[in-house]
């Protein structure tokens, strides 16, 4: 991906370098949220859709943290990859939805922050949260992304980016809303099929976003889908189970099989198009 050089975002909150107190929040602190966020570690991406309100974080402030080389870039590259998201959404639902694209702010914190979707630390994924409407994302996940799961090149990281703002993409349409209510009324296995929907179908709208970008910035370049379709299949949830050292057992995924995550994101960068995206209304996920 071309991204050196180019504009950033504004929508950045830059908490790096604050020293995130472990105080738990309210209502899911303790060892279920430990849980929680352990699950979403595991997964490699958000918890956000499992994690409710939960009091108030501290809002966060912009400070003058400067990290070392391999940080700054990564936050100057996280930086470009939203403001990309935001002429591409903005342009997306000018055409398909007919509404104003309201963008997200993007929270970039290390080790530790809070959020009124619970704490974040070092070994939480990326996620977004509904409640304030912001994503979070702790850099070092790129390496871990690289390192751990094997998923490395700038497309793969632009993916996870992606994604998480497809989650608030999501929220803009209300289908966010509607899918959680549902969620919090069923059991648990029935909770979890509802999560791996709202996950493929996040998947399919990075797709579509990726196509836009390639269409409208023309910042791809070659290798770069194969380096997404890498990552979605690495953190594919029959993947993680299996290198775990466990059977995949497909009542607990909330997010898809490698197979289901790689083929979501293909169909959105093939269409292009919101509406082939919906992993609501069809029998074959
Ligand atoms: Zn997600």
């Amino acid at each position: 991906m071309k991204w050196q050089g180019r504009r950033g975002s504004r929508n950045i909150e830059d908490r790096r370098g604050r020293s995130g107190t472990a105080r738990t929040v309210g209502g899911v602190g303790g060892i279920g949220l430990l849980l929680i966020l352990g699950i979403g570690w595991l997964l490699g991406i958000d918890t956000s859709a499992l994690v409710g309100p939960a009091g108030q974080g501290n809002p966060g402030t912009t400070g003058g943290y400067t990290g070392s080389a391999e940080e700054e870039a990564a936050a100057q590259f996280v930086s470009v990859v939203l403001a990309d998201t935001e002429q591409v959404w903005s342009h997306i639902f000018e055409t398909q939805v007919g509404t104003p694209y309201q963008p997200p702010v993007l929270v970039l914190f290390s080790g530790v922050t809070q959020s009124p979707c619970g704490n974040a630390s070092g070994a939480t994924g990326p996620f977004y949260c509904p409640v304030d409407q912001k994503a979070y994302l702790d850099t070092a996940f790129f390496a871990e992304l690289r390192d751990r799961f094997g998923a490395s090149g700038d497309f793969a990281a632009a993916y996870v980016v992606a994604h998480e703002i497809a989650h608030h993409v999501q929220n803009e349409l209300g289908i966010l809303s509607q899918a959680n209510q549902i969620r919090a009324q069923v059991s648990q296995a029935e909770s979890n099929a509802i999560s791996v929907r709202i996950e493929l179908q996040a998947d399919c709208y990075s797709g579509v976003w990726a196509r836009a970008a390639h269409e409208q910035l023309g910042t791809l370049e070659r290798g770069d889908l194969q380096e997404a379709l890498v990552a979605a299949r690495e953190i594919g949830d029959d993947t993680l189970q299996r290198e775990a050292g466990r059977v995949p057992r497909p009542h607990t995924f909330t997010h898809g099989t490698s197979e289901q995550r790689q083929r979501w994101f293909a169909i959105g960068v093939e269409t292009g198009d919101l509406t082939a995206c919906d992993t609501f209304g069809t029998d074959r996920l």
